[in-house]
């Protein structure tokens, strides 16, 4: 084992602490990694430093980052099969999932490379002919860069991609529980030829690999995707030294379904809005909001189907949705079920563990509605992370948009309606980072993602995705100085 990669060189820990990491589907051993300690991401920090103030890369031209950026996302889709694999492996989710997954990565770093490429600073018109002035990027510096175990290679590549293309180096800490792909993406980032120390990968626990990231002088910028307790901590401890700071936190999605939407779709897209990767999506339409005229029968087809969902590991074909990434997670998940049927939510389906051959070692949990819910209950207010739909009516779009609203979130949600001019007022009026009408879940890199509110703070993707990494300098060149003469 040598899983820690500091400087250019793979190290095992200092104290030589290992981690095993077993698939959530059924308990299989997957692999034993190195589990950094403070010391090790204090080394890894100062090798990002040093490759930052002394090393090439923050002075290639963006034409050269780019073509790094284009042959990562050749190797990435070279290696997918072995990269699919190790996520399902580490994530329990299916493969076909990881294989999608492994595409949009090498599109994320294809779409900076072409973007860094191509631009270029911006001359001021000063209106002077004794003066040029210009606005040029700089890269921030040494970047922290902090990711969860839900998509792990893909939130990594959000971060990955728009800072080494904008000419930073960094120290990255992928959740404890999915450290496979990132240990590959690294051997992939060398091959590409990015100079040692610009990468720093360090593995481990939050509360010791990862909290030197938060307040080390030497760390510029942190980019955090996550929950919103370790968001909170990190934002605080990164005050002490003025970090820039670009939190992607949780959300509780409302998804909202008037009573002239396409039937079929909304319904069909309800399940995949909340039941994809059971749940453990950010974005996760879990807040079904139905037209009380259009509640019944909709929330009875949800049931019928929600109900028929197969489960199983990532190499089951027929699985249409895996596990939750671990015990502790399906308990949390079961505790605010409890709490919402204890505060007067209905059980429709769900609710329970699977039985049976094949579910005895995975963290497995039924897909799970509950109807008649109100806008106070825990399990509508917080994000429980799992297969679990709470379902509330409405009468008509000044009800709906301020219980929509009525959250600390602003992630994403859906408007399903056949109205385009309504769905076109609900969607100016919700205070989310993404609205899709009559959609759900897709993005594309060239279009910022971010939330709104406790969600976060910052934008990931399309050019301000970039912008997050850069430092923007104005250059004022007097052509003709000559003294002014106000103190002669
Ligand atoms: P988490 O906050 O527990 O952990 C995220 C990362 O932070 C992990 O790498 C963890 O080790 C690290 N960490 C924990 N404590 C730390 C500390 N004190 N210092 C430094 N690092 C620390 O979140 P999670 O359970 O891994 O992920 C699930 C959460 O992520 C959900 O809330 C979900 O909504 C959110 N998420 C958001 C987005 C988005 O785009 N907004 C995307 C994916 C996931």
């Amino acid at each position: 084992m040598a899983d820690l990669f500091i400087d250019g060189a793979w190290r095992s820990a200092l104290d030589e602490r290992t981690r095993e990491i077993r698939c959530p589907a059924d308990g299989s051993p997957v692999g034993v990694v190195d589990e950094a300690g403070g010391k090790d991401t204090v080394e890894a920090i100062a090798a990002a430093r040093r490759a930052f103030d002394e090393g090439p890369w923050p002075r290639t031209s963006p034409n050269e980052r780019g073509d790094l950026l284009l042959r990562v996302a050749d190797l990435l889709l070279r290696d997918k099969e072995a990269l699919a694999r190790a996520e399902s492996l580490d994530t329990g989710k299916r493969l076909v999932e990881s294989e999608y997954d492994i595409d949009d990565i090498a599109n994320c770093f294809r779409y900076f490379g072409r973007l860094v490429a191509s631009e270029t600073g911006r001359v001021v018109d000063t209106g002077r002919e004794d003066v040029d002035s210009r606005v040029v990027d700089e890269p921030v510096g040494v970047c922290a860069l902090i990711t969860p175990w839900n998509y792990p290679l893909l939130q990594t590549a959000w971060k990955v991609a728009p800072a080494i293309a904008a000419g930073n180096t960094f120290v990255l800490k992928p959740s404890e529980l999915t450290p496979h792909t990132a240990i590959h993406l690294m051997r992939l980032l060398e091959e590409a030829g990015l100079p040692p120390g610009v990468a720093n990968l360090v593995l481990g626990a939050g509360p010791e690999a990862g909290a030197p990231l938060g307040d080390h002088p030497d760390v510029d910028l942190i980019s955090f995707t996550g929950g919103l307790q370790t968001g909170r901590r990190l934002m605080a401890a990164a005050a002490g030294t003025v970090k820039k700071v670009a939190l992607e936190l949780g959300g509780k999605n409302p998804n909202i379904v008037f009573a002239d939407a396409d039937f079929e779709t909304a319904v069909d897209m309800a399940l995949t809005a909340v039941f994809l990767h059971s749940g453990q999506v950010c974005s996760a339409g879990a807040r079904l909001l139905v037209e009380d005229a259009l509640h019944d029968r909709f929330v009875d087809e949800v049931v019928l189907r929600a109900a028929d969902i197969r489960l199983g590991g990532p190499f089951d074909e027929r699985a249409q949705t895996g596990p939750l990434i671990s015990a502790a997670h399906r308990a949390k998940v079961e505790a605010y079920v409890a709490q919402g049927l204890a505060e007067g939510a209905v059980l429709r389906c769900g609710g329970a563990r699977p039985s049976g051959p094949g579910f005895e070692k995975g963290f497995y949990y039924l897909p799970t509605v509950l109807d008649e819910c109100t806008a106070g209950m825990s399990v509508v207010r917080e994000e429980s992370f799992g297969p679990v739909l709470t379902v509330e009516r409405f009468t008509g779009e000044d009800e709906v948009v301020s219980l929509a609203n009525d959250t600390i979130y602003g992630l994403a949600g859906a408007v399903w309606t056949s109205d385009e001019a309504k769905a076109a007022r609900v969607a100016a009026r919700l205070r989310l980072g993404t609205v899709w009408i009559n959609d759900y879940h897709p993005y594309v890199p060239q279009a910022e993602w971010g939330g709104f509110k406790q969600s976060g703070f910052g934008r990931e993707l399309g050019p301000s995705g970039l912008a997050e990494y850069r430092e923007t300098k104005h250059i004022w060149r007097n052509t003709s100085p000559a003294p002014q003469g106000w103190f002669a």
